[in-house]
C-alpha cells in the first residue's frame, strides 16, 4: 500500500490534478506499479492502472492476486480498467483502494466490480 501512494506521486496528471497509483501483486508476490499519464489530447491518458498490468505482463506475471490502486478519494478503477485487470485476474482477485495517505478506503473482490467481464468465449452455459 505504502508502494502505490508512493508511485502516486510519480503521475503525469497536470490537466486533472488527480494523481493515481496501481501496485499489482502476481502470482509469484512479485509487485509491479503504475501511475497515470495523462495527455494534452485527453484521449491518449492512460490510467494507473492499465500502466500497471502493462508494466506486470512484460515481466512475465500471467495472474493478478492483488491489486492495489491509490488516489485523493479512494476511487476505484474506472470500467476500462476493470475489463483489462479481469483478464489476466481470478475470482478472487481483491481491490484494495487507499487515500494517498495510505489509509485502506475500501476492499472489493475484482469479480465483484466487473460482474459480466466480456470474454471472446462464454464460460455460461446457453440458456435452453
Ligand atoms: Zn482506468
Amino acid at each position: 500500500m505504502r508502494l502505490a501512494k508512493d508511485v502516486a506521486t510519480r503521475a503525469h496528471a497536470p490537466y486533472s490534478q488527480f494523481s493515481v497509483g496501481c501496485v499489482i501483486v502476481d502470482e509469484n508476490d512479485q509487485m509491479h506499479v503504475g501511475c497515470n499519464v495523462e495527455n494534452a489530447s485527453y484521449g491518449l491518458t492512460m490510467c494507473a492502472e492499465r500502466n500497471a498490468t502493462g508494466s506486470a505482463i512484460s515481466a512475465g506475471a500471467e495472474r493478478f492476486k492483488t491489486i492495489v490502486v491509490a488516489s485523493r478519494k479512494a476511487v476505484t478503477p474506472c470500467g476500462a480498467c476493470r475489463q483489462v485487470l479481469a483478464e489476466f485476474s481470478s475470482h478472487d482477485t481483491e481491490v484494495f483502494l487507499i487515500d494517498l495517505d495510505g489509509r485502506q478506503r475500501e476492499q472489493h473482490l475484482l469479480s465483484h466490480l466487473l460482474p459480466h467481464q466480456f470474454k471472446l468465449e462464454s464460460d455460461s452455459k446457453p440458456q435452453s
